[in-house]
């Protein structure tokens, strides 16, 4: 597993007290499924205690208070008052797409006057449209871009982000995308991981050839990512107009020969049959709008995480949302994440898309958040260090100014989150 992040400095040790609401999210080391997605481990009036980047202890407040590690090394530790709020673990954002230059202005208006995401695409909008912009783009432009992106993540909760390419679409400008998210890395204190998805559009230097795009992307492009250390995950976008479902399986399996991780963009806006992208052991099938009954089962069966986007439903002003309770009460592991991109989802707000999904998916405020939290951390393969606030796993903490975890999805465009500990130093808003 390749992560990117910054190095560290010797963490200090931090006793965060006063929490009214501490969601632990500690529980069962498998995604969470059905009803176990609704337990959040909620301790109310607790207290955390971190040192060396890790959580040392969490539990109610006089537990930790007469901690006896606490007791011999209390003029070490750093006293944080959470003045009555909401303190859960930094939100994992497994789905983006940082790396692009501008806003997609024209397709928004063009949206807005009825025009829909396949005719956008076909006029040479779309993923098309910022093609140009990245090309053109110095590695360093890049990197401020993404860096930019993750900090106004890092505001909203957000600690640990997957990072994908995928608006370069050639050889040198996919290495260039991943190296502008490795740069980017090692100035945010989060962690990042890092995503090929060369596999996003058959570029128009391949029109009407895309089997010998794919072959570039299966021959010379995953070796070279995989050799340079570049990403963890090999992801593609299996869709009508984009990849076909033989098309997505070779990509897939070549990422696998190549020893990297698999996941892939499905049944967004056409149905697609899961088995052969099942066979390949993914570890997030995404979107998910449109998955038919059987696929459901199988899934249910698998560690496969189904990542839902609202967001982008949002965005497109879809009056049709992913069907979480179907996948959820079928058995299935759901995460969120907000599919951050310029075409169908430009906003860094995890907290945003958690309310979209109790209002238009009908998840509870609970199950939203263990799908931000430690279905999220599934998804990526980080769930022994991320995702719940326990013993041993880092620091990674978000302070909400709210007195009840349910506020977080209440209060919907409104950033509610004021601190973060990262790696168990403070990372954001602190005077
Ligand atoms: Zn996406």
């Amino acid at each position: 597993m390749i992560l990117m992040s910054r190095s560290s400095k010797l963490s200090p040790y931090l006793l965060l007290t006063n929490i009214g609401h501490l969601l632990t999210l500690r529980g069962s080391a498998r995604p969470r499924r059905g009803p176990v997605l609704r337990e959040i481990g909620l301790i109310e009036g607790a207290a955390v205690l971190c040192g060396g980047g890790k959580i040392i202890a969490a539990a109610a407040e006089p537990e930790i208070l007469s901690h006896p590690w606490l007791r011999r090394n209390k003029r070490k530790v750093e006293e944080v008052d959470c003045r009555g709020g909401v303190v859960l673990p930094g939100l994992i954002d497994c789905h983006t797409h940082p790396v692009f230059t501008n806003p997609r202005l024209v397709d928004f208006e063009k949206r807005i006057g009825g025009a829909t995401y396949e005719e956008i695409l076909a006029a040479g909008g779309g993923i098309r449209s910022s093609l140009v912009g990245v090309r053109q783009a110095s590695r360093a432009e890049l990197s401020a871009r993404v860096l930019d992106a993750f900090q106004a993540m890092l505001a909203h909760g957000t600690s640990t982000v997957e990072a994908k390419s995928g608006y370069g679409l050639t050889v040198e400008d996919e290495i260039k995308s991943l190296e502008a998210v490795r740069d980017a890395a090692r100035h945010w204190p989060g962690t990042v991981v890092p995503t090929l998805l060369a596999a996003h559009l058959v570029p128009p230097e391949y029109a009407g050839k895309p089997d010998a795009y794919v072959d570039l992307v299966c021959d010379r492009l995953i070796p070279q990512v995989a050799r340079k250390k570049l990403a963890s995950y090999v992801d593609v976008f299996c869709e009508r107009g984009a990849f076909t479902l033989p098309q997505s399986e070779k990509i897939l399996a070549a990422a696998r020969r190549n020893g990297l991780g698999t996941r892939a963009h499905v049944c967004q806006f056409t149905p697609s049959e899961l088995e052969g992208l099942l066979a390949h052991k993914p570890a997030s099938l995404d979107h998910m709008d449109c998955v038919g009954d059987e696929d459901v089962a199988a899934l249910a069966r698998q560690e496969t995480v189904a990542v839902l986007l609202p967001g982008a439903n949002y965005f497109l002003g879809n009056k049709e949302y992913p069907n979480a309770r179907r996948l959820i009460d079928a058995g299935v592991a759901v995460a969120l994440a907000t599919d951050y991109n310029p075409g169908t989802a430009p906003t860094p707000s995890l907290p945003f898309v958690i309310s979209a999904a109790c209002t238009h998916m009908k998840m509870t405020p609970a199950e939203a958040i263990a799908a931000a939290t430690i279905n999220a951390a599934h998804a990526l393969g980080l769930q022994d260090r991320k995702g719940s606030i326990e013993a041993g796993k880092d620091a990674d903490l978000a302070v909400f100014d709210v007195a009840d975890h349910r506020e977080i999805a209440y209060w919907f465009a409104w950033n509610r989150c004021v601190q973060m500990i990262v790696c168990g130093q403070k990372a954001m808003g602190w005077e």
